[in-house]
């Protein structure tokens, strides 16, 4: 599996959480919701190619409603970053439960020339200072790079499903609907989550 440690330590900047978007996956926010009861209508938001450019547009996490194309991002201020960002600590408020991509940052898979796993590094150009006096395990890293890849096959298929329902009034708050029905916090699935009137919409699997 390559090297077994990378050398690194957060010094808690607060980079990666104020001025870098947060991308999950609906697994991601399912764990967010079950082990601290916020709302997804909440603490998510859905962004356009122009506020994401290093996205490429060709991406298959966008969701298509009519011509507009958008991505489920965690909702964040301009200036004070990320909605789970403690404002006086600048610690986060859900660190057991934050989205894999939080916790692979700032690492980097590399891959051999066949395409198998390599190693991970520190990634070069996304702002953190990559202090090196601390060491990581690439055990852990591996298996939750693991759990994203496998994650991502089936956020691509059920965006997929989402892009191709037509309907009146189509929101990318309807895809919230398509996983997290059924889910109450603290539940394991029994109670449906009660959504905002105000946010409500017809369901796109209907
Ligand atoms: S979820 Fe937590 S770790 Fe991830 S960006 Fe927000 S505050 Fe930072
Ligand atoms: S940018 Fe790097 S050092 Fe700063 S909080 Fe994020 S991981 Fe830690």
């Amino acid at each position: 599996m390559g090297k077994n440690t990378v050398n690194f330590a957060c010094h808690h900047c607060g980079h990666c959480c104020t001025d870098v978007i947060c991308l999950p996956t609906p697994w991601d926010v399912i764990r967010i919701v079950r082990n601290t009861g916020g709302n997804p209508y909440e603490f998510l938001e859905f962004i356009t190619p122009e506020e994401i450019e290093e996205v490429s547009k060709n991406d298959q996490a966008w969701l298509e409603c009519g011509d507009e194309q958008f991505m489920m991002a965690l909702r964040r201020d301009e200036r004070l970053g990320c909605h789970f960002l403690d404002k006086k600590t600048k610690y986060c408020t859900i660190y057991e439960s934050r989205p894999i991509l939080c916790r692979l940052y700032p690492f980097r898979v590399t891959e051999y020339a066949d395409g198998t796993f390599k190693g991970f590094v520190l990634h070069k150009n996304v702002g953190c200072p990559k202090n090196r006096d601390g060491v990581y395990q690439v055990k852990p890293l591996y298996d939750l790079y693991i759990e994203d890849e496998k994650h991502y096959e089936d956020y691509y298929r059920m965006v997929r499903v989402f892009n191709r329902k037509r309907y009146a009034g189509k929101s990318p708050e309807d895809f919230i609907e398509m996983f997290i029905t059924g889910l109450k916090p603290g539940s394991k699935g029994e109670q449906v989550w009660q959504v905002q009137s105000d946010k409500k919409s017809k369901s796109p699997l209907t």
